[in-house]
């Protein structure tokens, strides 16, 4: 593995997480221009907002560069099990058709999503020990625990004939994580002593000063605020957070509470971790309805929905819409997890709705119930005298936050700081690193069942017809391309005034024809259409005219 040819090359190629939070997907490419063997870190989905794709939930990479020389792709390997890192592999699989690897835990969880996907049978996620190796042709990666907000967080040190990469995932420094690895500083240590050539990290905290805080101090937070509470207690949070779950039980446990998990996802995790030799000491947990006729001081419920989604646990809780589930005024709701940016309308909503019932709110603003997953910058500078790398290469965040990570990385002395966009190739070695190609890269949309590439217009029509509506034309001519019949005029989503402006345009334009062309026919009706629309109503509809001929 010491062995390179003259022309190999080690090129890093980012399709996704850079400039964006979410849909991390990062290659590295080992071998001649014409022939690299690939392996990707991650493969994970970005969470649609309704504004800017409206019926679109999920979002992921164009990989389509990859998919094209799948022959070359030694495998997918997730450094860790949260959505933005894993959640797109069942959508990708099928195009880019390669082995899958990860450690216990974050495999369990791939392989669920991989059997609702029907791809079981075709792919398993292959498990690789807590602190293993895997080589993978030119690739030596060692798995070295770090921490984060979940269970088993791996950075990746990857070794190739050119130089080492140290991939860390996600991380922070928790001295005290409650659950699972500490930071195997050691190990991180021993890597920066054999020299590494380039650190790709982590930087959505790079523009927060300090440190992120341990999970122990919120343990001991939590803990104290759940015994001063009376009546009923929901807790919502991250359900993949399981020290977190962990926390909040035991805290419950504390306090004479017993627990319930409400939504799908946590009773997911919960049975993941525990399948995984996780929360041993775990309390019993109740079902919903055993939990419901428990006196209201004695209950505890963890709940799905911190973020505000609609079809979650919380949201219908908030409504008084859920079927076991009901708090009423002098309970207490606490969001024991952050706003994620471009949630907050939907979250203020369903905090508005539980404040209007006299439910009481307990959020990270104002006490101290939350830690963030992700290092702040003296975690970051940390990182960099553990690693002490030749190159730093901040991904995992907005351009703001990599630009930042990179003046940090300067200041540190690292000789040379990269800010990669989604869809540039990177040659880290040999020789000083430089971008080499910009590859085809962007956004997949799933929209139902299907995935369809952003740029092909589902989503602009879709906001078009949100903002505007929808107005169709029905025309019928004859063989000699003259107007056959009365028109018909459907407007959706507008005013009933607008439509009938509509028609009156649109007969105009009908006496006014003079073509035989029944295409410019429709073009004509079209315009003249939109034109009325937009003359009555200060609004242009999505415009469609429909022209049989018979
Ligand atoms: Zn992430
Ligand atoms: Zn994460």
């Amino acid at each position: 593995m010491d062995r390179f040819a003259r022309n190999d090359e080690l090129v890093f190629l980012p399709l996704g997480g850079s400039g964006e939070i979410g849909m991390n997907f990062n290659a590295y490419g080992f071998g001649p221009p014409d022939d690299r063997q690939w392996i990707i870190v991650d493969c994970g989905v970005l969470f649609g907002r309704e504004g800017n794709s409206p019926g679109v939930d999920v979002l992921m990479p164009d990989v389509r560069y990859l998919a094209d020389q799948r022959e070359n792709i030694l495998g997918i390997i997730a450094t860790h099990a949260h959505e933005d890192h894993i959640g797109a592999i069942a959508h990708l699989w099928p195009s880019l058709r390669c082995p899958v690897y990860a450690t216990p835990f974050t495999a369990r969880l791939i392989a669920g999503k991989l059997e609702e996907a029907g791809l079981g049978s075709k792919v398993r996620a292959k498990e690789i020990p807590v602190g293993g190796s895997l080589t993978l042709g030119p690739f030596q990666m060692d798995f070295i625990s770090i921490t984060h907000s979940i269970l088993e967080p791996n950075l990746l040190a990857i070794r190739t004939p050119l130089g080492t990469v140290a991939h860390t995932g996600d991380w922070k420094i928790d001295p005290n994580p409650m659950l699972g690895e500490a930071t195997d500083t050691a190990a991180l240590e021993k890597l920066g002593d054999e020299g590494v050539l380039a650190l790709v990290c982590d930087s959505t905290n790079a523009l927060v000063p300090g440190s992120s805080g341990s999970e122990a101090d919120v343990r001991e937070s939590l803990t104290a605020l759940i015994g001063t509470l009376k009546g009923r207690v929901a807790v919502t949070g991250f359900a993949s957070n399981v020290a977190r779950l962990d926390t909040i039980a035991r805290a419950a446990r504390a306090h004479g509470r017993h627990i319930a998990l409400v939504g799908r996802s946590m009773q997911k995790m919960v049975s993941a971790a525990r399948e995984c030799g996780y929360l041993k000491d775990f309390p019993t947990i109740l079902d919903e309805t055993e939990a419901a006729e428990l006196p209201r001081h004695k209950v505890l419920f963890l709940c799905t929905g911190s973020q505000g989604e609609p079809r979650a646990a919380l949201a219908r809780i908030a409504t008084d819409n859920h079927p076991h589930v009901h708090l009423s005024e002098g309970d207490t709701v606490i969001f024991s997890s952050r706003v994620i940016p471009g949630n907050e309308l939907s979250i203020f909503e369903m905090q508005n709705q539980l404040a209007a019932r006299g439910i009481n709110l307990l959020t990270a603003e104002d006490h101290f119930v939350h830690v963030s997953g992700h290092p702040c910058r003296d975690e970051l500078a940390q990182m960099y005298r553990w690693i002490r790398p030749h190159i730093a290469v901040p991904v995992h965040g907005e351009m703001r936050h990599q630009v930042a990570h990179a003046a940090l990385a300067r200041e540190l002395q690292v000789p040379q700081a990269l800010v990669p966009e989604n869809g540039q190739m990177f040659r880290l070695a040999p020789g000083r690193a430089e971008l080499i190609d910009e590859v085809p890269s962007g956004r997949v949309h799933l929209d139902g069942r299907v995935l369809v590439a952003e740029g092909e217009g589902l989503a602009k029509d879709r906001r078009a017809m949100a903002f505007a509506g929808l107005l169709v034309v029905s025309l019928v001519v004859d063989g000699k391309g003259r107007v056959a019949g009365e028109p018909v005029v459907l407007g959706e989503g507008m005013p009933e005034p607008v439509e009938e402006a509509v028609l009156r345009a649109v007969e105009q334009a009908i006496g006014q024809n003079k073509s035989r062309d029944p295409d410019a026919l429709a073009e004509n009706v079209r315009r003249a259409a939109r034109r009325a629309a937009h003359d009555s109503w200060g609004k242009k509809p999505v415009t469609r005219v429909l022209v049989t001929e018979i």
